[in-house]
């Protein structure tokens, strides 16, 4: 908490506070975090509780977007804003409140049409969606004296590789993947 009023003090604004929401876990506690953007500059983003291996997952522990979003109005005004095509957040003003509020809905409403994203792990491994085992070493071919064009090249068939939408999320908990602590994010 302290290491979050730094931030902000020292400029990191709008700031973004991840909450991975888990069912009889934390789910008491989301009013808080909404109450908590009162007076801060900050955006709590409340993800949906995802499944990779090792992360103690199950169906009964995810709490989905609508019921969050209804459980937040029980108390306080959302007002939708117009976010960026790439946006993997629904975003919410909160009436009488500095701070805003977005919501994740990986498990829900996917969003995959509109994924940018591309990530490199720290074994530098190229990854093109979390919930895709597959993975291309980066590292590998730069230490073999891969030209530029050889790497733009695996860059290139990395994204040509991303699927449309992520399977179910019945499938993806046999899906062999790296956890969320290896990917970073
Ligand atoms: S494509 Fe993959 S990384 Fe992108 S939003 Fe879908 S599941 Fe997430």
């Amino acid at each position: 908490m302290d290491g979050i009023e730094a931030a902000i003090a020292a400029g990191f604004t709008p700031l973004k506070i991840n909450v991975v929401v888990m069912r009889g876990v934390n789910d008491d506690e989301i009013l808080d975090f909404v109450g908590w953007a009162r007076d801060r500059p900050i955006n709590i983003r409340f993800i949906e509780y995802m499944p990779f291996p090792d992360n103690h997952w199950s169906t009964g522990g995810l709490m989905p977007y609508a019921q969050m979003r209804a459980l937040i109005q029980t108390k306080y005004e959302l007002i939708p804003m117009v976010g960026a095509a790439n946006d993997v957040g629904k975003d919410f003003k909160i009436a009488g409140h500095e701070g805003a509020v977005s919501f994740v809905t990986s498990m829900t409403e996917s969003f995959c049409g509109g994924c940018n994203r591309l990530r490199v792990t720290a074994d530098g491994n190229i990854k093109s969606c979390l919930f895709q085992p597959a993975e291309l070493s980066l590292r590998d071919a730069m230490r073999a004296g891969a030209p530029d064009v050889e790497i733009e090249r695996l860059i290139t068939s990395a994204v040509l590789g991303k699927q449309a939408a992520h399977p179910p999320m019945e499938e993806l908990m046999s899906v062999k993947n790296r956890n969320m602590i290896e990917i970073g994010g």
